[in-house]
């Protein structure tokens, strides 16, 4: 009888278009806490700083919290080994997409490529006036930046709540979630809606689900085929070793 790290292997390996699916989770072991649960970052801040209408309407204030947040404290993370893994896995031909909600950028620093950004990337900065992008070096740190080409209101390029997902994500994360026949979940609570309906659409589309999680999640006893309880971190390398020890004996 196969085990769970087993079953998850092969099915990964014999899949015509595994997907992976990853939440604030598999950033955990990078030092970025998700938003919600015991550590998370919504027991320190109010949420509403980052509503986009109160952005608009107190963008120093939502500015000063989001600078604490996502630039002072997470701008030195780097990616973990569940990062590294899915970026070889894409390598190899074994997940076609990942479709993320983090905005933190670690999937690319992992040297995933064909990366989908759910919720934009907090790495990238717009102007909502002129429309032009720069990199976070044009955050001076001390209250909230402007454009230096027109003067305008400087805004982290992820979505706030109250925004609209961005069109070119919704519809390749849809397009890739009605071929796949596996998709690999790590770390999310389904919690966060349209991005959950992802892995619900691969489920509906009769594909199997594989879960990463230290906890249980919106998605553990509704469309979970396997689940895998432990850290990103840990489970992955272990899925991992299996996958390259099935391969070998092929
Ligand atoms: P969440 O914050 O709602 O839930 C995190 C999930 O990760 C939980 O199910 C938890 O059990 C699990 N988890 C905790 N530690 C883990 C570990 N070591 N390995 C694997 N799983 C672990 O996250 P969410 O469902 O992704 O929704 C929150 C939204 O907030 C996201 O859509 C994202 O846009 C945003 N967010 C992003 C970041 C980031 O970019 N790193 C961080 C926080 C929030």
């Amino acid at each position: 009888m196969l085990n769970d790290i087993q079953k998850a292997a092969k099915l990964l390996i014999q899949a015509r278009h595994a997907i992976a699916f990853t939440g604030a989770g598999i950033s955990v072991e990078s030092g970025i806490p998700p938003f919600r649960g015991e550590k998370g970052i919504w027991n320190k801040y109010d949420p509403q700083f980052l509503e986009i209408h109160y952005f608009f309407s107190h963008p120093q204030k939502s500015w000063e919290v989001i600078l604490e947040i996502f630039y002072t404290h997470f701008e030195q993370s780097k990616p973990n080994p569940a990062h590294l893994i899915l970026a070889e896995l894409e390598k190899r031909g074994i997940i076609k997409a990942l479709i993320t909600q983090n905005i933190d950028n670690l999937h690319q620093e992992a040297g995933s490529q064909k990366v989908i950004e759910f919720h934009g990337n907090s790495k990238k900065i717009i102007c909502v006036n002129c429309g032009k992008t720069f990199t976070t070096e044009v955050l001076n740190h001390s209250g909230f930046p402007w454009c230096p080409e027109c003067k305008g209101l400087l805004k982290p390029d992820f979505v706030f709540f109250g925004e609209q997902i961005p069109a070119q994500a919704l519809t390749d994360s849809f397009a890739h979630a009605k071929q796949a026949d596996v998709v690999l979940v790590i770390g999310s609570t389904g919690e966060v809606f349209p991005a959950a309906q992802v892995p619900i659409e691969v489920h509906r589309n009769k594909g199997k689900v594989i879960e990463v999680n230290p906890g249980t999640s919106n998605f553990t006893y509704q469309i979970t085929d396997i689940f895998l309880k432990g850290k990103a971190g840990e489970i992955m390398p272990i899925l991992f070793d299996e996958i390259n020890a099935q391969m070998d004996l092929t």
